[in-house]
């Protein structure tokens, strides 16, 4: 019997929840707590007569450690699910430690304050030192490593589709179509329309931070940072149709580039419409895509956190989105001492997504995802102690439970390649 916390209850904690409440037999009992508990009541309520789970729910501030423990203690989970915003990794990751239970996030460690003195000192040492701008990189959460092994309990970061999915296709790619994988190319395309000139498909603040960013991907054992949005490809996805992608830092690179031996290179492109990105640049033009607080009318606002005040909320894009989405990988590499191509990946279509759990296609590649990695955990098919990303562990019994609860997986052995 599993006792699972969820900590989080935004657009895709509500698909992860839904996806939980549909496989009773292994999510016996959820918690959800998130900071505004009337969002986690009334999901419960929405789901108590369709599942046998039993749901409770909690309030809790995820950036108070103590808090987090506290609520450990009183439910003892065996696994705790943040699905909250990265800002709350660590505090949940100690509180996991303190409590000696297994975690697991969908995104890496992203600090709030990004002009905090400390963490701005480290931010600039790595940039030097590694070659990439990102606000987030895996160093915070790698570092609990021997602590999560000693405490003999497992870590399993950014369980989601990108991070998450794509990484267990690389290690499914290498496990039985290649004896060596030279370059991969990570193609996330939504070809959903929502109807409003301007929104984003998952947390606005998260988002626009991540693609207003420089670009980088990785090559010959280093990285290549470019200025943003300036390396430009027209891919022809299956089940969506022709499309601009743009060149992104994703997190995912960092940790492939660790654990697929020999790698060569790694991308990462994104589609975004013309009108998304002339947004964009105009909001960041005029400051609104700032960190950093500003005073106004006598009150201390951070920008950004304004326009998402502003902004349609994720997940109340559900009705309104049609299209479909198509994300993979496609892998060049050697089999047999031959040269071979291989594409994997997924189309999810925003109105069934819709019609099941109620959530666009963002939210629901996100959170199905999650809730197989906690399937993964809670059925002992992971169970290494320790800190782990996705493709560090087995990937067939995940990409089953991909088949199985929503993602079905796509191949295609002689795909167009990304020039
Ligand atoms: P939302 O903004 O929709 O939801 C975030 C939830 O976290 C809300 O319920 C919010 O509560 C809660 N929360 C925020 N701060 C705290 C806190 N201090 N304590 C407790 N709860 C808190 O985000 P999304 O659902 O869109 O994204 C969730 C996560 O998924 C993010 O980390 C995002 O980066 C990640 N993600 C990963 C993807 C992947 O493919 N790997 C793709 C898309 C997203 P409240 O309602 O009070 O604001």
């Amino acid at each position: 019997m599993a006792r699972v916390l969820i900590i989080g209850c935004g657009g895709v904690a509500s698909v992860a929840i839904h996806k939980c409440c549909q496989c009773s037999q292994v999510f016996e009992e959820i918690c959800i707590a998130s900071r505004t508990k009337s969002k986690c009541d009334a999901l419960a309520q929405q789901l108590k007569d369709k599942t046998a789970t039993k749901i409770t729910t909690a309030q809790v501030d995820a950036d108070d450690q103590a808090q987090v423990e506290a609520l450990i203690r009183e439910y003892k989970p065996d696994l705790v699910m943040n699905i909250a915003l990265p800002y709350q990794d660590l505090t949940i990751m100690e509180a996991c430690l303190a409590c000696k239970v297994n975690y697991m996030d969908t995104a890496n460690y992203e600090p709030e304050n990004t002009d905090d003195p400390a963490w701005r000192a480290a931010y600039e040492k790595r940039c030097k030192e590694q070659g990439f701008s990102a606000y987030f990189d895996y160093s915070y959460q790698w570092a609990y490593g021997e602590k999560f092994r000693q405490a003999g309990i497992t870590a399993l970061l950014g369980s989601g589709f990108d991070p998450g999915v794509t990484q267990a296709y690389c290690a499914y790619a290498l496990k039985h179509q290649f004896d060596e994988i030279d370059e991969i190319d990570i193609l996330d395309c939504n070809g959903g329309d929502h109807g409003y000139p301007f929104a984003t498909n998952f947390n606005p603040e998260i988002n626009l931070r991540e693609v207003s960013a420089p670009g980088s991907y990785w090559e010959n054992g280093h990285w290549v940072e470019v200025p943003p949005m300036s390396i430009k490809r027209e891919y022809d996805f299956k089940g969506v149709g022709k499309k601009d992608m743009y060149l992104l830092h994703h997190e995912e690179i960092e940790s492939l580039a660790k654990n697929i031996p020999g790698v060569k290179r790694i991308r990462f492109f994104m589609t975004f419409g013309q009108s998304y990105l002339t947004h964009m640049k105009c909001l960041e033009n005029v400051g609104m895509l700032s960190t950093t607080p500003i005073r106004f009318e006598g009150k201390e606002i951070v920008p950004i956190q304004f326009l998402k005040a502003l902004l349609p909320d994720p997940a109340s894009l559900g009705p309104r989105t049609k299209g479909k989405t198509n994300i993979g990988c496609i892998f060049r590499g050697k089999k047999d001492g031959k040269e071979k191509t291989y594409y994997l990946y997924n189309i999810c279509d925003h109105q069934e997504c819709y019609k099941e759990v109620g959530s666009q296609a963002i939210s629901y590649t996100t959170g199905v995802p999650a809730m197989c990695g906690a399937l993964m955990l809670l059925t002992g098919k992971w169970t290494e102690p320790g800190v782990y990303t996705v493709e560090e562990f087995d990937p067939d019994p995940y990409m089953d439970a991909l088949n199985q609860w929503g993602l079905p997986w796509q191949e295609d052995f002689a795909p167009a390649l990304v020039e």
